[in-house]
């Protein structure tokens, strides 16, 4: 009798410990099975986007039945053309300026006429029942010269610093732009930089018309001679911190290495709105930036639409409901098959979420740390493909999963969670082959 006691108590002792240190190591670890259940499916269709089209209007080769054509071939749902809304630039010699002036126009969306212009979208659009055709323009608010003509140092500036406005769905809400090059801007090219009290003009104007306003290639740069001209434009990636409740920046190809990369400016601006320091979120999108040469889903940006209609087209551009990609050296584009953050005890807020699930761009309330659902896969399946996927916290990456397609995580991100605040999770993926995939973030919000 008083040998067994000691063994039991060693075998009480060992299950004490067990059950003490079981929680432990499963809480926050990620796999196995959390206790909550995620919902089984995301539902939202995924429809790719060729987003930044030039079309013959303003130099570009396809006409919109061509890039109707490669969608079809490529399963794009959505296409949405940007011909350049001015390509005008005009130069007076002082004191007279409007009298000997030389102006140099190529062509544009003022040149081929506004109505003309919509009305060639519209009618595109109407006479396709399969793919969305969505009206856009790429905007040029401003531009300035500098130097003089005399002294041979003659500069014109910032006429690459370019804005996507998307779906204003009018052509006088075109025509009224607030351009230098339609004489509707409150500003002249004479009188220098104006910073970006012009763009943040444009952004405005959009907004009052219920457009949607994406920053476009701000990491490119434009430097060179023209004529004994200098023409110059630098980057412009601090336009993101600089200006306010636009709707988005292209990530790709030219907003990644100082915008969208992990902690770059699009976290800083995203932490901005989490302090409230701005109203709205910033998204990314996919530009394509095409003159007639490029493949139509080298950069696709994905919407996530319950319905595929024009207006639900929008309201995803608006709301953060799309995801980006990029196509690398081979093989086949990403799918971002779920990512989803839940959690049981969750509210709904002020996001349309049901149910304690928040999707991309949108945010729901809870009182303790959330899970995350996370299913990427490959369009086309090839065995063994490599990517390497990081989960972003507000800048920093909290996880990285190094593993061949598909991954499939659920995690618990154990986060000290301070009442009243706000964060974000998003996501960074790239394979092999260079495919990369750029999720929108979901927002967090807790409150005891
Ligand atoms: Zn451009």
């Amino acid at each position: 009798m008083t040998r067994v006691k000691p063994i039991f108590n060693v075998f009480i002792s060992i299950l004490l410990l067990c059950i003490l240190f079981l929680p432990l190591s499963i809480s926050g670890r990620i796999t196995g099975d959390s206790k909550p259940a995620p919902p089984e499916t995301t539902p939202f269709k995924h429809i790719a986007g060729a987003v930044h089209l030039q079309t013959p209007v303003s130099g570009g080769k396809r006409t919109i039945d061509d890039y109707l054509k490669l969608a079809r071939e490529k399963d794009i749902g959505i296409l949405i053309i940007t011909d350049h809304d001015t390509q005008k630039y005009e130069y007076g010699i002082w004191p007279l300026r409007g009298l000997i002036k030389k102006t140099v126009e190529s062509p544009s969306v003022f040149k081929y006429g506004c109505e003309n212009y919509f009305a060639l979208i519209r009618q595109a659009n109407s006479s396709s029942n399969d793919v969305l055709i969505i009206d856009g323009v790429e905007s040029m608010p401003f531009y300035y010269w500098s130097g003089g003509y005399f002294n041979k140092d003659l500069s014109l500036n910032d006429r690459g610093k370019h804005i996507l406005v998307i779906g204003l769905n009018d052509a006088q809400g075109y025509k009224n732009l607030p351009l230098i090059g339609n004489g509707k801007s409150r500003f002249s090219q004479y009188e220098g930089s104006q910073s970006y009290t012009p763009y943040q003009d444009l952004i405005d104007y959009c907004n009052a018309r219920g457009g949607c306003v994406f920053w476009s290639h701000p990491e490119a740069k434009e430097s060179k001679s023209i004529r004994n001209i200098i023409v110059n434009t630098l980057p412009y990636p601090e336009a993101l911190k600089a200006t306010l409740n636009y709707t988005g920046f292209a990530i790709f190809e030219e907003g990644y290495q100082k915008i969208g990369i992990p902690n770059g400016i699009w976290d800083t601006v995203l932490k901005e709105y989490c302090e409230n320091k701005r109203t709205n979120p910033v998204w990314a999108i996919g530009e394509l930036d095409d003159y007639g040469n490029k493949d139509i889903d080298k950069v696709l940006t994905v919407f996530l639409l319950k319905h595929k209609t024009y207006q639900s087209a929008i309201d995803s551009l608006k709301n953060g409901k799309t995801y980006t990609l990029l196509k690398g050296h081979s093989a086949s584009h990403l799918v971002l098959e779920e990512f989803y953050l839940y959690n049981p005890s969750a509210s709904p807020a002020s996001s349309g979420q049901v149910g304690g699930v928040a999707y991309s761009g949108e945010e729901f309330v809870t009182s303790s740390a959330p899970y995350l659902k996370i299913k990427i896969s490959q369009k086309t399946p090839s065995r063994g493909t490599k990517a390497t996927m990081k989960i972003i916290r507000q800048g920093m990456v909290i996880k990285e999963v190094n593993q061949t397609l598909p991954i499939e995580v659920k995690f618990k991100d154990n986060y000290q969670i301070k009442s009243g605040e706000r964060i974000y999770y998003r996501l960074d993926v790239v394979d092999e082959k260079m495919n990369c995939l750029i999720s929108n973030p979901i927002f967090v919000r807790f409150q005891q």
